[in-house]
């Protein structure tokens, strides 16, 4: 592992990129100070230096971004499907066009290095072409009911003002997963971003009124007291949907509030993914897409591999090789060339990762390569690989959220099968076979929403992504993705 130097401020370019992002809250197409002009600060997880000051929502704020969300509710309805989808289309098209600026801005708000944002930029942007294509395409049926008197003509309309709440982990893919298809389907939004990386989202709001989105459709709240500015949202009446990316515990509270209202709900939280190869693995293959599936965001990541289970014929060659590879990386800020892996988001979040290895290595595990904190300042943390993890070790149950990889062994397929499937959570599995028949009967053990095979990526726009068990319910993406902002009615008609 080679660490580069830090910066302590920004550069001129930094702070040129930074300086153009708006700081207001976005509400009915304003751009406008918090209610008694409170602001929050934003700060450079690799310094642990404010980069930003953003508008820091009330609760009264946050009322008045769901009262335009309603007003533009019927007008965005009823606005043709093809003016909807060019509206994502042309979206699309600018975060492509600026996806240096984007990714520049995700960097010093978040960590990831700049490639990384990069591809954040891509993904998301990607769920706008996506959903422009499937604007057009929502569409109901006519059949014939059983008794041969009666028509029934079934409909799909929008839900109507929904609610999202993003984490900082994907300060803008996590936003478009849920903004692309609402704006498709007609629906109007609050969107909420994490206090720690609001700047992406109002950035986004900026180029989408700039692509012609209309005033109130899509409304950015940002604030340091989530808990009281969301409730009272969550509980309102007026409200249809609420749609929520984060952790399973908060998860858990939105879901109580939300049934004052019965409202329609999509959770997206968290995930514990077992990574699993078997003996016939290409095991160089089953490395990359460990690097892959571990090291994405420096494994800050809901689909992050948090559990390694390696057939015991090939785990001393996986361990070895793998942490060849994770030894190589390059630790530092992520604006810097050549740099691999970024800070963690804050000091907690590096403490834990810290707490999670030392227990481990206490219950018995082996340090393969890193286990330490990095540099003087900022969150880094080296990334790690430990062997012979013991099933006590916390961060076989815990999410790690870092870019530490606990190795485990199984001699059977049952077995493997079960060590995966033994976790609350359900979101994404990996596993690495050449065999057909093995891949898909561990696939379909397997209790998670998705199965990457042979692959560390599960993420694409054209896919359902979404969990089971605790991690969540709801898909964001493919053809399902639109679903959860629509409502099907249907029409009975005696003939
Ligand atoms: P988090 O603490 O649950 O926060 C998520 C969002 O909820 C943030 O915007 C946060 O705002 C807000 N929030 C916090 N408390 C709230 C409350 N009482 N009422 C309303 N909103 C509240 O999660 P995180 O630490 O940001 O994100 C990491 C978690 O997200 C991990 O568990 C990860 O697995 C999960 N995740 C899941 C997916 C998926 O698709 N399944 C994708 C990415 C991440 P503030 O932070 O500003 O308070």
């Amino acid at each position: 592992m080679t660490t580069t130097s830090s910066a302590t401020s920004l550069s001129g370019r930094e702070a040129e990129v930074i300086g153009a992002v708006p700081t207001g809250l976005f509400i009915a197409g304003q751009w406008r100070p918090a209610e008694g002009g409170a602001t929050l600060v934003v700060d450079d997880p690799s310094t642990g230096r404010p980069i930003a000051r953003v508008a820091d929502a009330s609760v009264a704020d946050g009322r008045a971004a769901l009262d335009a969300a309603v007003a533009a509710q019927a007008s965005w309805a009823a606005t043709p499907p093809r003016d909807r989808g060019e509206i994502l289309r042309r979206s699309f098209e600018a975060l492509t066009a600026r996806a240096d600026e984007l990714a520049m801005i995700m960097t010093l708000e978040m960590g990831k290095p700049l490639d990384q944002a990069k591809g954040e930029v891509t993904y998301g942007a990607e769920f706008f072409r996506w959903f422009s294509e499937e604007a057009v395409r929502i569409s109901g049926r006519y059949s014939v009911a059983p008794n041969g008197a009666t028509r029934l003509l079934t409909m799909k309309q929008p839900v109507g003002p929904c609610l999202f709440i993003t984490p900082w982990n994907f300060p803008l893919a996590m936003g478009t997963r849920k903004i692309g298809p609402a704006v498709a389907a007609g629906c109007t939004m609050v969107v909420k971003p994490a206090a720690q990386t609001p700047l992406s989202m109002l950035k986004l709001a900026e180029i989408m009124t700039e692509a012609g989105l209309p005033a109130g459709v899509l409304n950015v709240i940002t604030t340091s007291h989530s808990g009281a500015v969301m409730e009272p949202l969550i509980r309102d009446p007026r409200l249809r949907k609420l749609s929520f990316t984060g952790s399973t515990s908060i998860g858990k509270r939105l879901v109580e509030q939300s049934a004052e209202q019965l409202l329609r709900i999509s959770m997206e939280l968290g995930g514990n993914a077992p990574f699993i190869v078997f003996e016939d693995a290409d095991v160089d293959a089953a490395v990359s897409g460990a690097m892959l599936a571990k090291m994405r965001n420096m494994g800050e990541a809901c689909t992050a591999a948090n559990r390694f289970l390696v057939h015991e014929s090939v785990a001393a060659e996986f361990g070895a090789k793998f942490a060849e590879r994770m030894a190589a990386q390059t630790v530092g800020r992520g604006t810097e060339a050549g740099v691999d892996v970024g800070p963690l988001v804050d000091g907690p979040s590096q403490a834990k990762v810290g707490e999670l290895v030392d227990d481990a290595v206490a219950a018995g595990a082996r340090v393969l390569t890193g286990g330490t904190t990095v540099g003087e300042q900022g969150y880094f943390f080296a990334p790690t690989v430990l062997a012979d993890v013991p099933a006590s070790a916390r961060l076989l149950s815990e999410e790690i959220f870092g870019p530490v990889a606990p190795i485990t062994t199984f001699t059977s397929d049952d077995q493997a099968i079960a060590l995966a499937n033994d976790s609350e959570y359900g979101l994404a599995s990996y596993l690495f076979t050449r065999d057909l028949n093995r891949a898909l009967r561990v696939a379909e053990g397997l209790e998670f929403g998705m199965v990457g095979l042979n692959t560390g990526l599960v993420s694409n726009p054209a896919a359902p992504f979404g969990g089971v068990k605790q991690s969540g319910f709801g898909r964001e993406g493919g053809f399902e993705g639109i679903e959860e902002f629509l409502e099907t009615k249907y029409v009975g008609i005696q003939m």
